[in-house]
């Protein structure tokens, strides 16, 4: 078990929080807060134990001096504030004297964000890359080190290894719903576990097949790497989505697996991707050269439904098919649908698979969708996250 944030004694200390607030910001105004809201129940408890809370997040990416004008943290800082119903202090300077001082005359209960970690990547990359200054920089401007950005926990970065190398550490409320959530899944999973995979690329989806494909009893494929698995087994299919570069892997995990792996029996397919597309739902043989399949077909849904409903742990990684389109988007709502109405251990692999589902209207209190799309693929494909690696243990429990 790793050291929570309950674990500490936050009184009069400063405590270092690593959050996620790498929410879309377009002309500086926040396009979705619910990255920040993810971080409050940390912050809060933090605050109402007495603790100087200094918050520290990356933003996007930078690699130009100029991708800092529109990479601030001051719009999130105003927003926090809204949030916490609290003044935030925001200092514009990720070190120096200006930075140390604020935190110096910091109080219990106040909250300071530092700014961007990422502009430390401006131009040596210190913040990606770790940098063993940097991290211990940070680490010496608090007391502990609480790692909550789940999403980042795939990265070994000097805002969360470089820090928690050097100061005891936990992990936040966030991070640790997260792991409580996967345990299920990576931990002997109760039967039948299906792993459904969909999305547009077979190439990121590999880890994950190869590491859970002993453990499942069927894994479900449908989206656009359906076309490449439909291909291996010599089913032509038009102008689909292929991914040539893997085209063996595909057919040696089907011959070595021909019972586990379930394909589409039939899929949506049109002439050209628009909205308004003319769409008919054909059987697997009866592809044309110029069709493009777009999503599963009715007799697919009904299959996998099959499958889903005897399920007691099911893992969701990628759309069935090109959901953004409402003309696309049957196969992956009623999959949504039939998700909602198994009781069962349910993990809807995070990114962009949570907010396509969102946006169909998916709410399912028993799903746990997961705020870390990098990291959801990684822990799925069993490798240990370093984020949560470094964090000290709780040798009590
Ligand atoms: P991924 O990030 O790999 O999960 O891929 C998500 C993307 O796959 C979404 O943008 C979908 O529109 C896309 N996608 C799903 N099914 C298809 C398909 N049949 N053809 C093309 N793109 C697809």
């Amino acid at each position: 078990m790793k050291k929570t944030i309950k674990d500490f004694d936050l009184t009069d200390k400063k405590i270092l929080i690593r959050v996620d607030f790498n929410v879309p910001i377009k002309d500086g105004k926040i396009k979705d807060d619910n990255r920040i809201k993810s971080s409050l129940e940390t912050i809060k408890y933090a605050i109402d134990n007495n603790a100087k809370v200094i918050l520290l997040s990356h933003l996007g990416r930078v690699k130009e001096k100029e991708d800092m004008k529109k990479l601030s943290l001051k719009p999130i800082a105003l927003r926090l504030a809204e949030l916490l119903n609290q003044n935030v202090k925001f200092v514009e300077e990720t070190r120096g004297k200006k930075l140390e001082t604020e935190i110096q005359n910091l109080k219990n209960k106040e909250v300071l964000l530092i700014e961007n970690t990422r502009f430390e990547d401006y131009p040596d990359k210190l913040e990606s890359k770790n940098d063993e200054n940097l991290g211990k920089y940070w680490a010496s401007l608090g007391d502990i080190f609480i790692n909550d950005a789940f999403a980042t926990c795939h990265r070994a970065h000097a805002s969360n290894v470089g820090i928690a190398s050097h100061i005891p550490s936990g992990i936040g409320f966030l991070v640790e719903k997260e792991v409580k959530a996967f345990e299920p899944v990576l931990n002997n999973p109760k039967k039948p576990f299906t792993v459904i995979l969909g999305g547009a690329k077979v190439e990121d989806k590999i880890p994950i097949i190869e590491n859970l494909v002993t453990k499942a009893d069927h894994i479900l494929i449908g989206g656009g790497m359906a076309y490449t698995f439909l291909k291996a087994k010599n089913y032509e299919v038009g102008k689909s989505l292929l991914d040539l570069d893997h085209l063996e892997f595909c057919q040696n995990i089907l011959n070595k697996y021909p019972n586990k792996i379930v394909l589409p029996t039939d899929s949506i397919n049109a002439l050209e991707i628009t909205e308004d597309s003319i769409t008919h739902d054909k059987n697997i043989e009866d592809f044309m050269d110029d069709e493009i399949g777009l999503d599963i077909g009715d007799s697919t849904i009904k299959e996998f439904e099959k499958y889903i409903k005897m399920s007691k742990t099911i893992v969701w990684n990628g759309p069935l098919g090109y959901a953004e389109y409402k003309i696309f988007s049957k196969g992956t709502k009623k999959i949504a649908e039939a998700l909602e109405n198994v009781k069962g251990v349910k993990i809807i692999g995070g990114g962009d698979t949570g907010a396509i589902l969102e946006n169909l209207g998916f709410k399912d209190e028993d799903t746990h969708i997961s705020t870390g799309g990098g990291a959801s693929l990684e822990l799925l494909s069993g490798k240990i996250l370093p984020g949560i690696d470094i964090i000290d243990e709780n040798l009590e429990k």
